[in-house]
């Protein structure tokens, strides 16, 4: 199957220059060559009463380093988080492959709430988003997600702690240090979407 291939969101650019990542956070690879798949997640903030969000955390990791990283997970935790996803999927009643019409697709509507509970992000303290992209586009196949704080921490409760421990070390490495301590230097640099 080919990839769906559309621009890259605003959602997904960088707050650190206002456009698109264009290195890995990890190899510092040139993600915009074309064939070049890779991840972008970020976790976002809301402000009660603000019609506005911030980013907490954002990166672009290319596929090689997003898979080494994945590794780092135990086989338990991977299974875990394999069953909830397809738990949810099974609840939804889609067959977790291609969940969307290209023809009426509408991002800003698909990423205002959670992928797996569709309580509207603009209703929650934290969320996160998280796509694939190849070169300077983004792939649909495998569709972009707003991921709600509820789930997060489903999520995060699946996992064993030398995997939390893992990718804890793995974040810190690479992204510095963890979101709650970051969020108190980055308050002053709040972002319109
Ligand atoms: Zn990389």
């Amino acid at each position: 199957m080919s990839d769906y291939l559309v621009d890259i969101p605003n959602q997904f650019f960088s707050d650190a220059d206002g456009e698109p990542f264009h290195t890995c956070v990890v190899c510092g690879r040139n993600l915009l060559e074309d064939g070049t798949h890779y991840v972008i997640e970020k976790a976002m903030k809301n402000y009660e009463g603000y019609d506005f969000s911030s980013t907490v955390f954002e990166y672009a990791m290319c596929m090689d380093c997003y898979q080494k990283m994945q590794q780092g997970m135990s086989e338990e935790s991977m299974q875990n988080m394999q069953n909830y996803y397809q738990r949810i999927v099974t609840e939804k009643g889609v067959n977790g492959m291609m969940m969307i019409d290209l023809q009426t697709f509408d991002l800003n509507d698909w990423l205002s709430r959670c992928f797996f509970k569709e309580k509207p992000v603009s209703e929650m303290k934290e969320y996160q988003l998280i796509g694939q992209f190849n070169g300077n586009h983004m792939v649909l196949n495998t569709p972009p997600m707003a991921i709600g704080e509820d789930v997060m921490e489903e999520m995060a409760d699946l996992l064993s702690e030398k995997t939390k421990d893992e990718m804890n070390g793995f974040r810190e490495k690479f992204l510095g240090p963890p979101p709650e301590i970051e969020e108190l230097f980055s308050k002053r640099k709040i972002l319109l979407i």
